[in-house]
C-alpha cells in the first residue's frame, strides 16, 4: 500500500518571537516539529515535510503541495498577512485533485479556510482565561473517532465559543465545553470538490495539547481520512453522446 504524504505547514512566528510556545515545545521546529514527530511514528505515513512561513514562496510552493496528499495547517497571527496567491494554491489542490487539510486551532481564521467555507469562518468567542476543555465524540462510528474514548479532556486550553461562522458542516465529529461554560464545534468536516477538509479546534500555542494521546491520535485518524483515494478522472465540458442514436 503506497504511504501518504504529508506536508505540515506551521506558521513559525511564535517560535520566533514568543517565549511561550518555546516553553512548551522547545525544539526550534516547535508545533510543527511536534506534529511531524508523532506523526512518523505511523507505519501508513510516509514522507513528511515541514515548512512555516520563513521559508521560500511562505512554505507553500508549488512542488510541496504538489508531493502532499494531506496537507496540515496550523495558522495563527500573521494569518490575513498571507500572500493570496499561495492561499488560492492550497485551495484549488484541495478542490481540483483532492488533497486533503487539516486546519488546527487559530487556522480558523486562515484565509483558505475562510474561501473554502464562503462564510466568516474568523469570528467565534474567545477568551485565554486557562479554562479546561472537555472534548466530546459526537459521531463514533466516524473514522477520525477510531481509538478515541468519548471524551477527553485537556486541562488548560484556550477557549472558544459559539457562535462559530462556518457553513453546516458535512459531519459533526466533535463538541467541546469549556469550564467557562461555552461550548464549541470543535470537530468539523467538509467536502469542497474532489477534497475532505477537517478542522480540528485544540492545540493553542502556550499549552502542550500536542503531546496529548488523543489528540495526536485524532490527527492521525484525520490524515487517513482526508487522503485521497484513487478516484476516477472525470470529464466535465462538451462530451459526445455515449449511445447511438441511429
Ligand atoms: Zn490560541
Amino acid at each position: 500500500m503506497r504511504k501518504i504524504n504529508v506536508l505540515v505547514w506551521n506558521e513559525g512566528y511564535h517560535e520566533k518571537f514568543g517565549q511561550a510556545t518555546k516553553g512548551v515545545y522547545p525544539d526550534e521546529t516547535g508545533i510543527g516539529g511536534c506534529i511531524a514527530e508523532f506523526l512518523g511514528e505511523d507505519e501508513e505515513i510516509g514522507e513528511i515535510t515541514l515548512r512555516t512561513m520563513f521559508d521560500e514562496e511562505e512554505g507553500l510552493k508549488e512542488e510541496d503541495l504538489a508531493k502532499a496528499d494531506v496537507l496540515i495547517y496550523w495558522s495563527h497571527v500573521c494569518a490575513d498577512d498571507m500572500n493570496d496567491e499561495y492561499q488560492t494554491r492550497i485551495f484549488n489542490h484541495v478542490t481540483k485533485r483532492g488533497m486533503g487539510l487539516i486546519l488546527l486551532h487559530s487556522a480558523h481564521a486562515s484565509k483558505v479556510f475562510t474561501k473554502l467555507c464562503g462564510t466568516k469562518t474568523e469570528e467565534l468567542r474567545w477568551r485565554e482565561s486557562c479554562d479546561k476543555e472537555r472534548v466530546w465524540v459526537i459521531e463514533p462510528q466516524h473514522p477520525i473517532c477510531d481509538g478515541i474514548p468519548e471524551y477527553f479532556e485537556l486541562e488548560q486550553e484556550e477557549t472558544y465559543g459559539e457562535r462559530f461562522e462556518i457553513p453546516k458542516p458535512d459531519a459533526l465529529v466533535f463538541v467541546s465545553w469549556f469550564s467557562g461554560g461555552e461550548v464549541f464545534r470543535s470537530g468539523v468536516c467538509y467536502n469542497r470538490g474532489y477534497g475532505k477538509i477537517f478542522y480540528f479546534r485544540p492545540g493553542h500555542e502556550s499549552f502542550p495539547t500536542y503531546y496529548n494521546e488523543h489528540v495526536q491520535r485524532v490527527i492521525k485518524n484525520a490524515v487517513k481520512w482526508a487522503a485521497p483515494t484513487n478516484f476516477p478522472k472525470m470529464q466535465t465540458g462538451w462530451t459526445a453522446s455515449l449511445e447511438n442514436k441511429n
